[in-house]
């Protein structure tokens, strides 16, 4: 028995389910998952009753995706996403469409789903039910899609990038009529928001085995049809995005000709990903020129100065210093000053000091003694500074 709370909401719930009289099963990558040792923490659950006939069988439950035949079970081990098995009705677009048909055989159910590993089910007495040779593509590591590849394709142009991710997730091999219908329907690619292969990017760059989604990409001709060069697909063999999919996006960017950052934005990345990214590149570039000065310590995150060190290290572009991750750690941790709010004198005393109306030249003079006091030429100290900016103010007039 799979002792996990999802796993045991979810057994639950299909027993409720059959106590009245309906079918219900577990389907999907919990299934595939299983069968693999790993335990996912997604459970969902397909059953020949309809949303509404869910919701009578049980106390609380929520509409979240009635649309597409999705009731939560509020279970209270754990909620429990239960969906009328369907199909998906006529595809318009080359996208998995609104409006589903819902259908009253699992076998039905699973015929429309992409791959054979992702078309396994499981019953509540843990039986694998498994139509199209799921449990052996998965022995052999092998993606294949359910069913006519192109066709199936055509219908989705997603899952062609979804076969890709799960390379990279599993470490496993596309089938070679899966791999070829890819090449084929490669241009199809365009039809499909920017965001939904967004987040495809986002799982293939936290994945075991994002070099084979690099490599499956450009050797499809997928990259032909998605923004952004693939071509240094060699580069990727040992990353690993240990700490988020934005570092993914970085060595990304890192790896462009132009080591451009406007990629984000035509993969609608947010704006915090925008910025990390951009303070990595600019780090990088910082460290492999003229190496970082106190003032860049200062300026970026650990996190950010730690990824563009670690870059520049496995580019084989890294300068003398800093030497390693615990030596960018100290500089930081012994700078002068943390934050600009540490600094003990404002644009006030600045004023006060100088009798000058406020301008420009207050910013300018503020972050000129941050600098000072970083590079340590200068005492946080309120006498130092008036001191120091006495006469080198009165020299700058
Ligand atoms: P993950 O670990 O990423 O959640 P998953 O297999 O659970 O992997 P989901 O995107 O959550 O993937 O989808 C759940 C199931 O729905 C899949 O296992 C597959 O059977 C089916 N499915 C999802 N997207 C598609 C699609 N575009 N075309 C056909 N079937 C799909
Ligand atoms: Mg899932």
């Amino acid at each position: 028995m799979i002792k996990q709370k999802s796993w045991e909401a979810a057994f639950d719930v299909i027993k409720s389910l059959e106590e009245n009289g309906y079918e219900a099963v577990i389907v999907g990558g919990a299934v595939r998952d299983s069968l693999r040792g790993h335990v996912a923490n997604d459970v969902d659950v397909a059953t020949n009753a309809v949303p509404e006939e869910v919701k009578t069988v049980f106390a609380r439950t929520a509409d979240v995706g009635i649309s597409h035949g999705t009731v939560l079970v509020i279970h209270p081990l754990s909620p429990v996403e239960v969906t009328t098995y369907r199909t998906e009705g006529t595809y318009q677009d080359h996208r998995r469409p609104d409006k589903v048909h819902f259908v009253s055989s699992l076998a039905e159910d699973l015929k429309r789903r992409d791959f054979t590993i992702n078309a396994m089910a499981m019953s509540g007495n843990q039986e694998i039910i498994d139509l199209f040779g799921g449990k052996e593509d998965l022995q052999n590591g092998v993606i294949r899609a359910v069913g006519e590849p192109v066709e199936r394709f055509k219908e989705d142009a997603l899952r062609m990038l979804r076969a890709i991710r799960f390379s990279a997730q599993l470490g496993f091999e596309i089938e070679n009529s899966t791999f070829d219908a890819i090449s084929k329907q490669a241009k199809d690619l365009h039809f499909i928001a920017k965001e939904r292969i967004k987040a495809e990017f986002d799982k293939i760059f936290v994945s075991e085995h994002p070099q084979k989604a690099i490599q499956n990409i450009q050797q499809s001709g997928l990259n032909q049809f998605l923004p952004g060069d693939y071509s240094q697909m060699e580069l990727w063999e040992d990353f690993k995005a240990d700490i988020g999919s934005w570092k993914g996006w970085a060595f990304f960017c890192l790896l462009q000709p132009k080591q451009d950052v406007e990629l984000l934005n035509v993969f609608k990345c947010s704006n915090n990903e925008k910025k990390r990214v951009k303070d990595i590149i600019d780090a990088y570039q910082l460290l492999i020129s003229d190496g970082w000065t106190k003032r860049n310590y200062f300026e970026y995150e650990f996190e950010v100065l730690k990824t563009a060190f670690e870059f520049a290290n496995y580019l084989k572009k890294a300068p003398a210093n800093p030497k390693s991750v615990e030596e960018i750690k100290q500089i930081k941790a012994n700078l002068a000053i943390q934050k600009k709010t540490d600094l003990v004198v404002t644009g006030h005393d600045l004023i006060r000091w100088s009798s000058q109306k406020s301008g420009p030249w207050l910013k300018e003079t503020l972050e000129k003694i941050l600098t000072e006091i970083l590079e340590n030429r200068l005492k946080n100290d309120q006498q130092h500074i008036k001191k120091w900016f006495l006469s080198e103010y009165s020299r700058s007039i």
